[in-house]
């Protein structure tokens, strides 16, 4: 090959550009390209491969292949070297083309005479675009310099394509990017449907100029840029030490040292030196650093890809000036598109978004949580998106499917609001029942609450009718903050949840934090299996310090009212008991102090192990009331993650193994002088719903949303019959009662 330096490079990138603003359509600019580069790096041919859909990659633009292969030739992704290079993101370099495995023969090329084969990725951020490849009658493999002069052209390609380049007179033949409907399929955050257009959480940062004229100057910028990335860091660096935190200062720690990295700073000021400009560089090397973490399986080092990302994107806002407040004006029906969102930044959203789809999250997630209390419709793990979305662009989401619909076509669109309109009719009769008890046809009632955490969730105990609040998760208070909050703070918080109830019983949760509700401002704890680790009342109890003051800010808070305190993750009888007496104590201290006692208190347990079916009956004796955490009780039951996807929809709630330990609590309760109720995810599920009230279960506590649905249920069912039906189902051997429930519920009508 012949030998290239450095001012080559920065020719051909110059030309590369001057064929931007020259005239002709984008079949044309592609043409002149591989022209330019065959030309260039002294090769019989280039050519450019970009994807016409995920999955295929076509001959797009060639120099030196038979001019009838293009727009002909198509590779799926992984098949050929070419479809290799697409799919492994990384080079391909071969003096023997035809001797590597997976070649593939294209005889309508005519590239059967090409020996050397040297393709890399055009990529750009997390989004591949296509592969563009030279090839050479010789034998002889490419030098290290070709593999990283080519890899500079495909940046430019890359970013050429992102700002429209190659679209023009024969569109209708090119991969347009951006323009496609795509849809995505993740998983159920939580349920609903919208329309909208895509508010992107973090807009794309958009480099108009791939090329840098004058090297040192970008050097100097880039310099400039990584020394204010610097200050930032240092910055949080400094903030983390100010916590106790420990771990979280290390995180911190392994950002400064990869904004000091040599190594980095070196390969970006070398992408310059081959005619990048410094945005250019800092996205070539962040794409290439990108193929190839994700190819770990590693956590530790995917986790190091969301570093990496965090850094590089700043250090390119830096760069553009482009912040996140880029003057885009946020349209009507806003879909929030996010790789993810904590908790804090999507309240300060609030009721303005119509949904959200996330890259990441999961159902337990905190952004999960915050997004039922706003009751709009999530998506998680729609993979890609982020790279696909444009703001503005229309988009659908279905929350019940957990799919996406990103600009769709028209019959789509149609189909998807006839489902909306029929979810709207549903809700207008589910609000016609609001003032109307869960009575079954004798007349048997069963009372329908619902869960909070967030002064967000309170108008809905008005709007859905809910007797009180069955739980109130106070950990979402501590999760939504960066620091602890203070005694006055939560004092004054837990008051205005009890005024918003406005005398309808509070039942407020202890902090149940660990597990994956992990507090920014506390230490992480790296335990193997953190759902059955240090958590709940395990950490309230060893660390009574925050357990009291929240003890303190409730009493104070009722002021006189009744008071409702429930313990989480009670696993043997000793914990509520030390828990309770902790409770005992700080009333008497509080008393001393002269704060007014609440006028009656109740305190319970939640029973979310199997342990607590069987303990005994001292105390069910010892609890006011019980109440189920079928969520957790259901994922140590079936030993399934209630965060694992493949798993956790594997056992069914209504099997006659888990309704039998709940029959046994049944009557654990019922013997003793403890009310009984269930607030986990399957109360608000209306067949779930049912054969609970059906086998007892009188108090059930939901999702906001769920209690019309499930009202509406109760009201036309009898279960007493039910119960028959369920009995039947069980001598008969069914070993789920989900199947004779769900006749039963046909047979009602509607
Ligand atoms: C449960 O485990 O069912 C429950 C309601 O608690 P959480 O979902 O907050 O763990
Ligand atoms: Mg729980």
């Amino acid at each position: 090959m012949p030998h290239r330096d450095d001012s080559d490079s920065r020719k051909l990138l110059r030309r590369l550009r001057d064929s931007l603003s020259a005239p002709g359509g984008g079949q044309d600019r592609l043409d002149a390209i591989t022209h330019e580069i065959a030309d260039s790096m002294g090769t019989e041919v280039c050519s450019i491969y970009l994807f016409r859909d995920a999955d295929t990659l076509e001959l797009c633009a060639s120099e030196g292949l038979r001019p009838e292969s293009v727009h002909n030739t198509r590779l799926r992704l992984g098949e050929g070297l070419v479809g290799r290079v697409a799919r492994s993101g990384r080079p391909l370099n071969t003096g023997n083309a035809p001797a590597q495995p997976g070649f593939r023969y294209m005889p309508e090329t005519g590239e059967e005479v090409f020996s050397a084969f040297l393709g890399v990725p055009i990529q750009r951020v997390g989004e591949k675009l296509g592969v563009l490849v030279v090839q050479s009658r010789d034998s002889r493999a490419f030098t290290e310099d070709d593999i990283y002069g080519l890899e500079v052209v495909a940046m430019v390609v890359a970013e050429m394509a992102e700002l429209g380049a190659f679209q023009g007179s024969q569109s209708d033949r090119m991969p347009l990017a951006h323009r496609f409907p795509a849809m995505f399929r993740g998983g159920t955050g939580q349920e609903g449907a919208a329309e909208g257009r895509v508010w992107l959480h973090e807009p794309r940062v958009i480099v108009t100029n791939p090329v840098g004229d004058d090297p040192v100057r970008e050097k100097a910028r880039l310099n400039e840029a990584i020394a204010e990335l610097r200050i930032y860091v240092d910055r949080l660096v400094a903030d983390a030490d100010m916590g106790a935190d420990g771990d979280h200062a290390e995180v911190m720690e392994a950002y400064r040292l990869f904004t000091r990295s040599r190594s980095w700073l070196k390969r970006m000021e070398a992408d310059i030196e081959l005619g990048l400009s410094a945005e250019a560089a800092v996205e070539k090397e962040q794409s290439q650093t990108r193929a190839r973490l994700e190819q770990a399986a590693d956590p530790y080092l995917r986790d190091r890809l969301h570093d990496l990302d965090d850094l590089s994107n700043r250090l390119l806002r830096i760069l553009t000036g482009q912040g996140r407040d880029t003057g885009a004006e946020m349209p009507d029906k806003p879909i929030l598109v996010a790789r993810n969102i904590g908790p804090a930044e999507l309240l300060d959203y609030g009721r303005k978004l119509k949904g959200v789809v996330l890259e990441e999250g999961s159902v337990g997630s905190h952004a999960a949580i915050v997004a039922r209390a706003l009751a709009i419709p999530l998506v998680i793990h729609a993979a890609r998106i982020t790279s696909e979305a444009l703001n503005g662009d229309p988009i659908l989401v279905d929350g019940d499917m957990g799919i996406v619909h990103l600009r769709p076509e028209d019959t789509v669109a149609a189909a998807f609001r006839d489902k909306i309109a029929m979810q709207a009719a549903a809700q207008q009769r589910y609000a016609g029942l609001r003032d109307q008890p869960a009575e079954d046809r004798a007349g048997k009632r069963v009372e329908l609450q619902m869960n909070a955490g967030l002064m967000a969730d309170l108008p809905s105990l008005a709007g859905s009718g809910a007797e009180g609040v069955g739980l109130f998760r106070t950990e979402l208070q501590f999760l939504t903050r960066t620091h602890v909050p203070r005694r006055a703070e939560l004092a004054a918080l837990y008051a205005r949840v009890m005024d918003a109830a406005q005398g309808k019983p509070v039942v407020f949760r202890t902090l149940d934090i660990g597990s994956d509700k992990v507090l920014p401002y506390m230490k992480p704890q790296d335990e193997p299996n953190p759902a059955m680790g240090w958590r709940a009342i395990r950490v309230g109890l060893d660390k009574r310090g925050v357990l009291r003051m929240q003890l303190q800010a409730l009493i104070r808070a009722a002021k006189g009212r009744p008071l409702h305190i429930m313990f989480p993750f009670i696993a043997e009888p000793s914990e509520y008991e030390a828990a309770h007496r902790l409770l005992m104590a700080e009333l008497g201290r509080e008393q001393a102090l002269g704060h007014v006692l609440p006028s009656d208190i109740r305190v319970g347990a939640m029973l979310e192990t199997p342990s607590m079916a069987f303990a005994p009956q001292s105390f069910f004796d010892g609890c006011d009331f019980i109440s189920i955490g079928g969520n957790d009780l259901k994922q140590f039951f079936f030993a399934a993650d209630r965060e694992n996807e493949r798993v956790r929809r594997r056992y069914d709630t209504l099997s006659f193994s888990f309704l039998s330990l709940l029959e046994q609590v049944i009557d654990r309760c019922n013997a003793s002088r403890a009310s009984l109720s269930f607030c986990g995810e399957d109360a608000g599920r209306p067949i779930e719903a049912l054969t609970f009230a059906a086998l007892g279960l009188r108090r059930l506590s939901m999702r906001p949303a769920s209690i019309g649905p499930v009202k509406h249920l109760i009201r036309r069912a009898n279960l007493d019959d039910l119960r028959e039906v369920i009995e039947a189902a069980r001598q008969a051997g069914a070993p789920s009662a989900r199947r004779a429930v769900s006749e039963y519920v046909v047979r009602l009508g509607s």
